[in-house]
């Protein structure tokens, strides 16, 4: 495993997004499903241009809880990210000042996805994020990257025989609703229909 500091330009943004956007929580879920479905749409556009080796396969998302490992996932069969592109662009939170967008902002529902912050409303329901990505390119390795909520991750290799993105969400205490079926339904029928891939919401069980 390497380790190294996610680049962020205030002293630590972590408990800035759990702390103010704390009410508005549930919208991770919006977020990460929107990231899966756009890196879905861009396989199925590379694939329309023939810029896609072999066959595309089902790109149905998946929505998977275990309760057990206490753990939500996103699962994505879209393009995928090299190592590289794990360090450029989950390892880097694009604010000048973390502090001003909050005050700022704070009574904004939607604007976290407006900048560019959506992976990390992740870490408002978890206090473990772990990603688990291969990308369409071939000859590419899986790579795993975790982050405890804090600006230090740790990336390595991993296991993954499609292309496409696992965004497993270790479920902090205070956010354990997020680990029922009921909840994620509600939420699955208030962010993500009529959307251009279809959204598969089981029980984890492998
Ligand atoms: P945005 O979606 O506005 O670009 P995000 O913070 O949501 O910002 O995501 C940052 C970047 O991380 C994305 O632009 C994309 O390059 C990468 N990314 C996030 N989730 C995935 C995913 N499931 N598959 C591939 N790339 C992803
Ligand atoms: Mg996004």
């Amino acid at each position: 495993m390497q380790k190294g500091n996610i680049s962020v330009q205030t002293e630590n943004i972590f408990p800035i997004i759990k702390k103010f956007l704390y009410s508005d929580q549930e919208i991770f879920l919006r977020e990460l499903v929107s990231n899966a479905v756009d890196a879905t749409s861009k396989l199925k556009t590379l694939a329309r241009k023939g810029e896609v080796k072999g066959e595309l396969g089902e790109t149905t998302i998946d929505i998977l809880i275990d309760a057990e490992a206490k753990t939500l996932t996103i699962r994505d069969r879209g393009i995928g990210m090299t190592e590289e592109e794990v360090k450029k662009y989950l390892n880097q939170v694009a604010l000048s000042s973390a502090q001003d967008f909050v005050d700022k902002y704070k009574d904004e529902a939607s604007i976290i996805g407006h900048f560019g912050l959506g992976f990390y409303s992740a870490f408002m329901v978890a206090d473990k994020v772990e990603v688990v990505t291969r990308s369409f390119k071939e000859g590419s390795e899986p790579v795993r990257w975790i982050c405890e909520g804090d600006p230090s991750y740790e990336i390595g290799t991993a296991e993954r025989d499609f292309h496409g993105t696992d965004v497993i969400l270790h479920i902090s205490e205070d956010s354990v609703q997020y680990l029922e079926n009921s909840e994620i339904e509600g939420l699955l029928n208030k962010y993500a229909r009529f959307l251009p891939v279809p959204i598969r919401f089981g029980t984890k069980t492998e």
